[in-house]
Order: C-alpha cells, then structure tokens, then sequence
C-alpha cells in the first residue's frame, strides 16, 4: 500500500519524514489505472525533497503536491531538522496505535480540543461573512464483534480490525483524522465538513466495509458490518467532550435500531423541530 511514512535524508544531512496517505477518490475503479502514475510521481516527490534546489523553493513542492492532490493522494513534508531522529521515531510511535496504523486517543483528543477550537470560532463569527463550515465527526464500531472474535479467534478480529482501518484511511480528505478511540471504535474528525457531507461519507464508508471481503490465513474470512455515529458542531454544543458525546448518543440509536445503520445526532431542541436535511 501506499501508506506510511518514509525518512529521508537533505544533501545538508538533515532527516526529513514524508508522509505518503491515499486521500478519498472519488471512483474506486479509477485507482488501478492511475496506480503506476503515482509510483513515478511519488519519486519526483522524494528526489526533489532529496536535492531542493534553492530557486525551486516551496513553489516547486506545490507543484508536487498538487499532482500529487490530482491523483488522489496527500503529502506531507515533516521537517525534523531541530529533532534527532529517535525523537521523530518516538513522535511517530506516539501518535499512532500499533495495531491499526490509526491516530490514537491521545493524539485524537489532542486534535478534537484544537479543531473543535477552530471551529467554535468559525460558528461565533459565521454571520460575519465568514464561509467556514463547521466540524464533524464520525464514531464507527463494529457490530457484534465479541462474538466475532469468539468464533473465529482473536487474529481473525484484529485482521477485520486492520482492514476495516484502512477503509477509513482511504476516505479522508487531506486535513481528516482517522483515529483510533479505543478497542473496535474508530473515529473520524472531519474539519468544515457540513452534516449531509459527513452522513454521506459514513454511509458510504458503511456499505464499503459491508461488502468487503477480508483475507485471514489465506482464507476469507466472514464479512462484518459496523454502525456509526454522525455529529455536527453547532451552537448548543460547546465542547470537544460534547461533539464526542452526541456522536456516542447516534451511535447507540444505530445500534438499537438494528446495527449496520448510521445515526445523525440532533440536539433536543433540533429533534423537536425535526428539521429538514442541511443543504
Ligand atoms: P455491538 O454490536 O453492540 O458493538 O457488540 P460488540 O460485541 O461489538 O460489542 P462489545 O463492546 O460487547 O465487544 C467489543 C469487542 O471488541 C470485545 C473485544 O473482544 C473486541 N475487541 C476490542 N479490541 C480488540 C482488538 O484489538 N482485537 C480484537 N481482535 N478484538 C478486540
Ligand atoms: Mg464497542
Ligand atoms: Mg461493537
């Protein structure tokens, strides 16, 4: 896969990272075609990161990263200079679970505070011409898993488990977070992103992992389902913890009425007024 992070070394001998993440393509059968395009572009990416010439500068990198946009990936260039390596190693290992390949709860609340942030400003000043849109947030889990697990074993779940995190990886956009909450929970933080968008995206995200065959051991193993929980800020909510909460609250309605199914959470004065779908 193309995921992950790959070190690489300035002329100066100072070690860069590049994050390399598929971003969210539209036609899933289009990804083929295009596969040894962004094996050459990659390349580009690398050796020009490699030798930057002076004149090039951060314009030459767009071009890259443009391209890169165009073919649906993402590109992500961490200077580590003031760093050693071992500390960008440990900010790595840190930030992500081991399992999954996902951002972990730690790293995930430290995104939720800082994009829930943003995005209460975004509200508070939206009637001032502003076009920001405001965050949301996705809780997947997969359904009936203890028993999963119970029957066809521990490596089997985590397989499930793997395969259903590189789903999520495949749908964000540059600037989503694909985390890890804990266990077979799995979030997604998805700044400016609009309700009916965000519906969209975890209904399709849904109905990709209902349909996925995974491979355990060289077999396929049995297909899974997961239900979401879709939430939105707005103004009656005013904390991270809320957002998380409200998308907890979707979930569990998923749940209860029959699992493989996604929620959107509404505010109780919004439920009362059962409002027609956000355009
Ligand atoms: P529901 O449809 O209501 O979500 O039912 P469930 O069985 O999925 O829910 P429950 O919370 O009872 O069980 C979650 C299970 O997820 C329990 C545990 O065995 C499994 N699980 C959690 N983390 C891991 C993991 O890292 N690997 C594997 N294989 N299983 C895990
Ligand atoms: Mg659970
Ligand atoms: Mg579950």
């Amino acid at each position: 896969s193309e995921t992950g992070d790959i070190k690489i070394k300035t002329p100066d001998g100072k070690p860069r990272w590049i994050r390399l993440r598929p971003k969210f393509i539209e036609n899933q059968k289009d990804q083929n075609r295009i596969r040894p395009i962004e094996m050459s572009v990659m390349e580009s990416v690398i050796s020009f990161v490699r030798s930057p010439s002076s004149t090039e500068g951060t314009d030459g990198l767009q071009v890259h990263r443009n391209l890169m946009q165009k073919l649906g990936m993402q590109i992500e260039v961490l200077d580590v200079t003031k760093d050693t390596e071992e500390k960008a190693k440990l900010t790595i290992l840190a930030t992500r679970d081991g399992l999954t390949g996902l951002y972990n709860r730690r790293f995930m609340d430290e995104v939720l505070e800082k994009e829930f942030e943003r995005s209460q400003h975004a509200l508070l000043y939206s009637n001032q011409g502003q076009t920001h849109l405001p965050l949301s947030l996705i809780i997947f889990d997969i359904d009936h898993f203890k028993s999963y697990n119970d029957h066809y074993g521990h490596p089997a779940g985590d397989a499930v488990l793997q395969a259903v995190s590189q789903e999520l990886l495949k749908h964000v956009r540059k600037g989503d977070y694909a985390c890890r909450l804990g266990g077979e929970e799995l979030v997604l933080i998805l700044p400016e992103m609009e309700s009916e968008k965000a519906y969209e995206r975890a209904e399709e995200i849904r109905k990709i992992i209902s349909e996925l065959i995974i491979t355990h051991d060289g077999t396929d193993l049995p297909q899974v389902t997961v239900s979401g929980g879709v939430t939105t800020h707005r103004k009656a909510i005013t904390s991270a913890k809320q957002l998380l909460k409200a998308a907890d609250n979707a979930l569990y309605n998923a749940k209860e009425g029959g699992r493989n199914k996604i929620v959107v959470a509404w505010s109780e004065e919004d439920s009362k007024k059962k409002p027609d779908k956000e355009k």
